[in-house]
């Protein structure tokens, strides 16, 4: 079944080296540790039932070019062995779904590149032990089911109702240690019915980090955000004390942005 109704993406095959203009993905990544990925059969019905092996041992091939491209927290990798990226992407797209890309999901938006949803998520919980974590910008709630499976309370917001919709389904398709609780709305505002966060990721970039989110920030936790509009940086906030927070700058990046409101 087709998950996705945009019609521009509905194709199963993509150009070599797609890339759309926003794409939840590093720039200039270097390239120097790229191993093959497996050639798999296209996935007609017949051959999706052989998705699960052959998405393992290619999992096992991301995880090893994520442990390469300098990813070390155990807890990231284990989980990103453990979720079948596949399952959330287009059935016409699962052939890629384990390749260092983001893809598209529906509705211009992206699945973000697996090394940004593994290294926001490693910087976010280094030295920590996240009990609960906002997620903004579910999409197809690929990350929140990588969270799921080392934070014990995941809350994920996503505007667009019809991702939304496909993040439930996903979800609902994977099982995972933690609790799930997907909202639809304007993650822009944060959920203050939940707060404090233990931390905080944000999937698209606004020109600034919304105060709400600073602010529903436990003391001690850190969140995540790309910011900026055409250059974008992922920003790394620590709170440090009720009143101040500490800010980093680390890589260029380019995502999807960071919109106010929700669309039906
Ligand atoms: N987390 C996803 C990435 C999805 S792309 C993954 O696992 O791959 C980023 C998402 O942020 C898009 O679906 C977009 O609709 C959503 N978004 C943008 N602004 C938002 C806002 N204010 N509140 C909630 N979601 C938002």
């Amino acid at each position: 079944m087709s998950k996705i109704k945009h019609p521009f993406i509905r194709s199963a095959t993509l150009p070599a080296g797609y890339s759309p203009a926003n794409s939840n993905t590093r720039m200039n990544v270097p390239r120097p540790f790229e191993l093959p990925v497996p050639q798999m059969a296209a996935p007609t019905p017949e051959a999706s039932s052989n998705m699960g092996l052959n998405s393992e041992r290619q999992r096992g091939v991301m995880v090893a070019r994520l442990r390469e491209q300098g990813i070390v927290d155990d807890r990231v990798l284990g989980a990103m062995q453990a979720v079948p990226r596949h399952v959330f992407v287009d059935q016409g797209l699962a052939s890629r779904a384990y390749e260092d890309a983001a893809l598209p999901i529906g509705f211009g938006q992206t699945i973000s590149q697996p090394w940004v949803v593994a290294y926001m998520l490693s910087m976010m919980s280094q030295g920590r032990r996240p009990a609960r974590v906002l997620e903004v910008g579910a999409g197809c709630g690929y990350q929140a089911a990588i969270l799921a499976q080392f934070v014990p309370e995941v809350y994920a917001i996503e505007r667009v109702r019809g991702l939304y919709d496909q993040a439930r389904e996903n979800l609902a398709r994977c099982h995972a240690p933690g609790r799930i609780r997907l909202s639809f709305g304007d993650g822009m505002v944060g959920l203050a019915h939940a707060v404090p966060f233990d931390g905080i990721v944000v999937a698209a970039a606004g020109v600034k980090i919304p105060e709400a989110l600073l602010e529903q920030l436990a003391v001690g936790a850190r969140l995540i955000a790309p910011e900026g509009t055409t250059r974008q940086k992922l920003i790394l906030i620590e709170r440090t004390s009720v009143s101040t927070w500490q800010r980093a700058e680390l890589e260029s990046v380019r995502f999807v942005p960071l919109r106010p409101g929700t669309q039906i």
